[in-house]
């Protein structure tokens, strides 16, 4: 079989993945900010993390991986001024920044666990590790690489790219466009040189979220949690890190910058990128209005859908798409995907089920399906290709298929050859790309939401006689975002799948 291979945005090649330390690899990846619910392109980066995940530990290896939750520091706008996206976000629901930092939290991990990504080793969070971060101010100014001002710390980005000369190494950019582009923001008359950035801010006395430092009572710069953590929990050096292409600049090229500045080394040998979900052939995202709940994908209470998907399906329609490149969410690619998933768990199921005689002689056929089961890992071996591991999976499925039909020339398949294949599919659709039997799910299910529903059915007649229209009403919604519709008839009140 061939080596694993994998898209190194530092060297914008793909190379063969060679871990730091043979058989254990270090993996970090940026994780939410949590001050709102996570939207489907936020959940495509994780999910596209949790295939990578999933497939190094499926090579053998020991994954350490770390993937943080953010819950100071980052900044509306992505800039070094103005309000914490957190502390806006608590005036606005009148709740405790910790109270969202919770809330959302919570939200997060219910997405994760709704779209079967896996959770990671240590999830650290920025406000958990202030110590590390004020130490880590402190070295890179101790090294010459950062500068006190009114009590803020910035990050001497031309001195860095003088003795280094590698700013921008990550990104592509180039410091002296920076200089010219960068907005003209308040702080700015601090700073040495406009591209130079906070690695740490004083607060005012209006500021909500604030700690005691030797420079002054402020908060971390956005891009400080990432490096503090990852080398607290990974060391100097790891093997990937990891993020959405859009955390490239200034995220990611900062993080460069201050574990170079403040350990002496680049802090990753492999940075991987993953693309953006689109919606309308725009980036989906909050601020922008272009996105679509989960909830709504999965109720199909949506302009953009014509009816609801599971979340197995859309997370095999994400899985259709490289995660290098961009994927627009339609309702006729999400059409697509669902027949895509039955087919092939169609498939993973009869396999899962046959008793399989040994034949002994190995046939054409036979010789067929095995290369074909190369050619699968093939493909997830460059650089984790599952779109094309799918459709090599979907080549295999009318050998299944003439197999189960029992058609002649399939009828002398080995043993060996239907446990392979059967190895294969549970492998690659379980174990790799993480996507459950929504058959299996839904008969385990079925006594139980049976006992539930009647329960809530019963709530809402109490309800309604209660002339408690808002409850009964609230219960008919809500249920409706699990595609679930009741109807009021003479004989009382039944339910059914929309
Ligand atoms: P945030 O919570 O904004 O820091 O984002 C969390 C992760 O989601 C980051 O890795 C972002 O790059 C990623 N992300 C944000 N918008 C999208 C999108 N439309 N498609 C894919 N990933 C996204
Ligand atoms: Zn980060």
């Amino acid at each position: 079989m061939s080596e694993l291979k994998l898209y190194n945005s530092l060297s914008k090649e793909k190379e063969a993945f060679v871990p730091i330390n043979e058989g254990s690899v270090g993996m970090y990846v940026c994780g939410p900010t949590v001050y709102s619910d996570v939207h489907l392109g936020n959940i495509r980066t994780f999910m596209s993390f949790d295939i990578i995940y999933r497939y190094l530990k499926f090579h053998g290896h020991k994954v350490r991986y770390v993937r943080n939750i953010t819950d100071v520091g980052h900044l509306v706008g992505d800039v070094d001024e103005g309000e914490d996206k957190i502390a806006k976000r608590a005036k606005l629901e009148e709740l405790e920044p910790m109270e969202v930092v919770q809330k959302y939290t919570n939200g997060f991990r219910e997405m994760m666990r709704i779209f079967n990504i896996s959770d990671p080793s240590i999830e650290p969070t920025a406000t958990g590790h202030m110590i590390e971060q004020i130490e880590m101010i402190q070295q890179i100014i101790d090294n010459g690489y950062g500068y006190v001002q009114n009590g803020s710390v910035y990050f001497d980005t031309q001195k860095f790219n003088d003795d280094k000369g590698s700013y921008g190494n990550l990104s592509g950019r180039v410091l002296d466009e920076l200089l010219t582009e960068t907005r003209d923001l308040k702080n700015q008359s601090e700073k040495r040189n406009p591209g130079d950035f906070a690695i740490w801010m004083k607060a005012d006395e209006r500021h909500l979220m604030k700690w005691k430092s030797q420079w002054s009572e402020g908060f971390p710069g956005w891009h400080l949690e990432c490096s503090a953590m990852s080398t607290k929990y990974l060391g100097k050096h790891f093997d990937i890190h990891g993020g959405g292409n859009d955390l490239k600049f200034p995220h990611h090229e900062n993080e460069v910058a201050q574990n170079e500045a403040a350990c002496g080394c680049a802090p990753a040998k492999y940075w991987l990128h993953a693309n953006m979900l689109l919606m309308n052939g725009r980036k989906m995202s909050k601020s922008d209005g272009n996105t679509i709940s989960a909830q709504d994908l999965f109720s199909g209470k949506s302009e953009h859908v014509s009816k609801g998907y599971s979340p197995m399906v859309v997370r095999f329609f994400m899985l259709m798409a490289h995660y290098r490149s961009t994927l627009d969410l339609s309702d006729t690619a999400l059409l697509a995907a669902e027949k895509g998933y039955k087919k092939l768990m169609e498939a993973k199921r009869f396999l899962q089920q046959v008793n399989h005689e040994e034949t002994g002689s190995i046939s054409d056929v036979d010789k067929r399906a095995n290369e074909m089961v190369d050619g699968v890992f093939d493909e997830l071996n460059d650089d984790f290709n599952t779109p094309k591991a799918l459709a090599r999976l979907f080549e295999l499925v009318p050998i299944v298929n003439s197999y189960k039909d029992n058609k002649p020339t399939f009828r002398d398949v080995s043993k060996q050859t239907i446990d392979k294949l059967k190895k294969c599919f549970s492998d690659v659709l379980e174990t790799i790309m993480g996507l459950k039997d929504d058959q299996d799910s839904e008969a385990s299910g079925t006594d139980a939401l049976d006992g539930v529903m009647q329960l809530v059915l019963d709530l809402r007649q109490q309800a309604r006689a209660n002339k408690d229209w808002a409850t009964a009403d609230k219960i008919r919604d809500d249920l409706a975002a699990y595609e679930i519709v009741i109807k009021d008839g003479k004989e009382g009140t039944n339910w059914s799948y929309n």
